[in-house]
């Protein structure tokens, strides 16, 4: 499925975060951690997306553009938990990597082997074979100073 959105600022973009925040919490029981990829521009609103994300996951602590640490690692609090299966959030930044061992360095395939993670990975086309084929990918395009493209592709 894809769904595609406009947004003029971004708390809209943050809002649209949060939604899908939401549905993923309510994803059916699988083996593995549900995995989200954003690409795009510099710029485009990845990690914006993730502010809301994270507020739609019940997290309080600020999310940042992970300049020197690649992955943070968030506890989704109770009141999230009593109604998912999910229990962690990591958001991993793979803007300075260029070999995917650097992210495998870091336990990825254990992380992504627990049905109780969710993981964002914002420039995820730098370590894109590294990522399960069932992956949510997620497209920011700049379209002007306050304009963005998003477009997310499940499945
Ligand atoms: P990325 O992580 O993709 O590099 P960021 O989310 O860090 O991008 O940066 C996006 C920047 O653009 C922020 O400074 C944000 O305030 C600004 N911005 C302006 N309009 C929007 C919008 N519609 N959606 C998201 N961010 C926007
Ligand atoms: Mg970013």
């Amino acid at each position: 499925m894809i769904i595609q959105y406009l947004t003029n600022n971004s708390l809209q973009t943050k809002r649209i975060g949060k939604e899908f925040a939401k549905k993923i919490l309510k994803l059916p029981f699988e083996k593995k951690a549900a995995v989200i990829c954003l690409v795009g521009d510099l710029g485009g609103g990845k990690t914006t997306f993730l502010q809301g994300f994270a507020k739609g996951l019940g997290i309080k602590e600020r999310i940042l553009s992970p300049s020197f640490v690649i992955m943070r690692k968030f506890q989704i609090p109770k009141i999230k938990t009593q109604i998912s299966k999910f229990r962690n959030f990591y958001h991993i930044d793979c803007y300075r990597i260029k070999k995917p061992k650097s992210i495998l360095d870091l336990g990825f395939k254990k992380i992504i082997s627990d049905p109780q993670n969710i993981i964002a990975i914002e420039w995820a086309n730098q370590v894109q074979r590294i990522i399960p084929q069932e992956a949510i990918w997620i497209q920011f395009d700049y379209l002007g100073k306050n304009k963005r493209k998003i477009v997310i592709k499940n499945g």
